[in-house]
């Protein structure tokens, strides 16, 4: 008996799409059914509209910046519900190419909430569909400790405010709450974030996390390190929120942002009713070619919880369908994954930070370089750039590559491809520098 598709996906996210595009241009039956907007957290509310927020937060540096290159610039003002009526544009049209690419390549675009039935059945908007393979690609969604009361908005919220509010208290010390942080304070909201480690983005190398602490701080965003909010309550005039810090202390906001995390969006799937195991937290359980404990259900991207990153996701999705429908069995290696953090100035990393290498057994030689660039130098800006190797001294391999300053995001892509080759310290030296540039640095560090 054939099935009604070869491949059914759920969730039109990063990976999901990319999988079902792939997988039908081998030629497989494919559907791919999402409940809400094509595109998913990264196009919808997460890496794309953020990144549009970080350029429109950005100017009131430049335009600062540009005094200082002589030009004459009146007052400059932001108007949110401008900026907001343009990216909701972007938005929609990046939402449309992602269904078209999906449609163009064969595959059946359905909306509507599917729930798994059974190892080769879903269920969607009432009907009974059934394929040889299910895919899952529901994402994560954001989440917060249970202790923490009510008032608060999340990521999903945080392009849609009616209104730039004056204060915004941001609640977590991971990329949404630096990323926010950053790009609230540039339109001229007035910043706080509380975090409950002493420096924001743990796991991070110590030294870049100093350098980001000294931004958030340049950029006058007020820092609570080591803080927990304790309780949260209205505001006097009936709006806004006040937040009690676990010292007693309180902080009053026109909007509370809670960045403490994501977690895997499993909730209401059916995956139960399958047998599909999951973590504790809800993580679908997948083996490296993201196959569940259910030989026809696989999972990939955030849902899955290994490393939640929308090219990762691309990756996952794209090895699946290589591997079912390609004949191309591919792994995914979670190692060595590049990052960035959008601050302003932006972080930019690969490979292990300076404790990690020394957990993993590494002895150790670092080249650092904190310098101010010639641009800041000129405008009469002190920020200053901050680079770093980390060097295995008894190979010379390069096993880490950190930077925070302008470009970073840019410049770290073409440094992970050195890294990914296995690149040695000498590697970098013999490279000629490019000049003037900021990224000339990296092969100019010497001992
Ligand atoms: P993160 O996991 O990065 O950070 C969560 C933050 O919340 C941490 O500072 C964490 O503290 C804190 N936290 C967690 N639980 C609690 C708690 N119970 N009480 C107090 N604080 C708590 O999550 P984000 O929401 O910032 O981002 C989610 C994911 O989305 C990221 O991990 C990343 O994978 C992805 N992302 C990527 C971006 C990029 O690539 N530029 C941008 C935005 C998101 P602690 O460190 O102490 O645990």
């Amino acid at each position: 008996m054939q099935r009604d598709y070869d491949l059914f996906v759920i969730g039109g996210g990063s990976g999901g799409v990319r999988c079902a595009r792939i997988a039908a241009q081998y030629g497989a039956r494919v559907a791919i059914a999402e409940e809400y907007r094509w595109g998913g957290t990264c196009v919808i509310r997460g890496c794309v509209p953020k990144k549009l927020m970080v350029y429109a937060s950005e100017v009131r540096q430049a335009v600062a910046d540009a005094r200082g290159f002589g030009w004459t610039i009146g007052e400059a003002t932001f108007d949110w519900p401008t900026f907001l009526a343009a990216k909701d544009q972007e938005i929609a049209r990046l939402s449309g190419i992602y269904g078209e690419l999906l449609r163009k390549a064969g595959a059946k675009v359905l909306d509507g909430r599917a729930v798994v039935r059974g190892p080769n059945t879903v269920e969607l908007n009432g009907q009974t569909i059934t394929a040889e393979r299910i895919v899952i690609a529901t994402g994560g969604t954001p989440s917060w400790p249970n202790d923490i009361a009510d008032g608060w908005i999340s990521s999903n919220e945080v392009f849609h405010l009616p209104t730039l509010p004056n204060r915004i208290a941001i609640y977590g010390g991971g990329y949404v709450a630096v990323e926010f942080a950053h790009i609230f304070a540039g339109m001229g909201a007035a910043v706080d974030i509380i975090h409950r480690d002493t420096r924001a983005l743990r796991g991070f190398d110590d030294e870049v996390r100093e350098h980001v602490m000294l931004g958030l701080a340049r950029a006058g965003i007020t820092v609570h390190a080591g803080r927990t909010v304790a309780a949260n309550r209205t505001g006097a005039n009936g709006s806004g929120r006040v937040l009690v810090l676990d010292d007693g202390s309180e902080i009053a906001c026109d909007v509370a942002l809670a960045a403490t995390g994501r977690a895997p969006a499993t909730a209401a799937l059916g995956l139960d009713t399958a047998g599909v195991a999951v973590t504790p937290r809800g993580a679908v359980i997948v083996d490296d070619y993201s196959r569940t404990n259910v030989p026809s259900i696989f999972a990939i991207g955030d849902v899955t919880d290994r490393v939640t990153l929308t090219p990762v996701a691309i990756r996952e999705g794209h090895a699946l369908a290589d591997t079912l429908f390609g004949n191309k069995p591919t792994m995914v290696h979670h190692t060595g994954i590049a990052t960035a953090v959008f601050t302003q100035a932006p972080v930019g990393v690969v490979g292990l930070s300076e404790a990690a290498a020394v957990a993993a057994g590494h002895d150790v030689q670092v080249f650092r370089s904190t310098f101010r660039p010639m641009r800041n130098a000129f405008v009469g800006r002190d920020d200053k750039t901050f680079m770093k190797l980390v060097i295995d001294r008894a190979t010379r391999k390069v096993l880490g590559v950190h930077m925070v300053g302008a470009d970073a995001p840019e410049i770290i892509q073409m440094a992970a491809i050195a890294v990914t080759m296995g690149a040695t310290k000498d590697d970098f030296d013999r490279t000629v520098a490019v000049h003037p540039t900021a990224a000339e640095e990296f092969v100019l560090m010497r001992g």
